[in-house]
């Protein structure tokens, strides 16, 4: 019997108006569906890898269909970074798995990402039309806290460690060879996209951000990126507007840390207060 092919469907955020309806709907229209296993997750940005949903996601085997509302670069390096082995399907032949990335947006139409599925469906079986019985709809995972953190699409980053010598806040280190890591991915500033836009091989992806071409859109090119910018910013520089970003996150964590320290001043005095002293 042809293996069945596994489906990832990531919960969409609150954030991301509009396809909720849409995930709802694709996963009552998938579950049982022939050829299926129907695995419905938290979403996969917020995952920990270390996690047990990211680590039962690295033990499926055979072919993946991810649909996500992130853009499908940022989908595929997000499973990447968390040790998810396989390769962008349709990108040329590969020994390895094929992991099939659709976007859940809200103008997509949930009977036309059904014909794309059934089509994976069709040609992972070699045409056939009727393949295995489907698999169990599983539960939706338990939702995660929102995370906030860089995703590198590892076949554009050249290595130069730009990001690195840029970041304040020791979310990029090396490896023993000295290549990139994201060392404390949590450590990022939330909101602050500022490395993508210093980072010269438009490699670096927030997957939430609301600018398609930081957020990981691979129709929305470098140069786009830096052109639209000019624009909007009346002929600012991406890295001055980077610049910015990224000291406006650092005078933000001054500041909570030393309204903290006063919080603790106060709890100080109160507590003499309280003993006498
Ligand atoms: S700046 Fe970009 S290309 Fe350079 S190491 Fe960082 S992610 Fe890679
Ligand atoms: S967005 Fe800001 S805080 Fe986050 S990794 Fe880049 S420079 Fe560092």
């Amino acid at each position: 019997m042809p293996e069945n092919i596994s489906v990832i469907l990531s919960e969409p955020r609150p954030d991301d108006p509009g396809v909720e309806a849409l995930a709802d709907s694709l996963a009552e229209r998938l579950a049982g569906r022939p050829g299926l296993r129907l695995a419905r997750v938290a979403n996969l940005y917020d995952l920990e890898p270390a996690g047990p949903v990211m680590e039962s996601i690295r033990r499926i085997e055979g072919d993946l269909v991810v649909l996500s509302a992130l853009y499908p670069r940022a989908t595929f390096w997000t499973l990447k970074t968390a040790g998810v082995p396989g390769c962008l399907a349709d990108r040329g032949e590969s020994a390895e798995r094929a992991i099939w990335c659709l976007r859940l947006h809200p103008g997509a139409d949930a009977g036309e990402i059904l014909g794309q599925i059934d089509r994976i469906v069709a040609r992972a079986h070699g045409g056939a039309t009727t393949p295995g019985p489907g698999g169990q709809p599983v539960r939706p995972s338990a939702p995660a806290h929102q995370r906030w953190y860089p995703v590198i699409d590892r076949q554009r980053c050249s290595g130069c460690l730009e990001c690195l010598n840029f970041c304040l806040f020791g979310v990029y280190g090396v490896d023993a060879a000295g290549g990139l890591l994201i060392e404390q991915p949590d450590a990022c500033r939330a909101g602050c996209p500022a490395c993508s836009r210093i980072c010269p091989e438009g490699a670096i992806m927030f997957p939430q951000h609301v600018d398609p071409a930081i957020a990981g859109d691979d129709k929305a090119s470098l140069e786009g990126l830096k052109l639209d910018l000019s624009q909007l910013f009346a002929g600012a520089d991406p890295s001055v507007m980077a610049t910015a970003e990224r000291d406006r996150a650092l005078a933000a964590v001054e500041t909570r840390e030393d309204s903290r320290g006063g919080d603790q001043l106060d709890d100080l005095v109160d507590e003499m207060d309280e003993m006498d002293l």
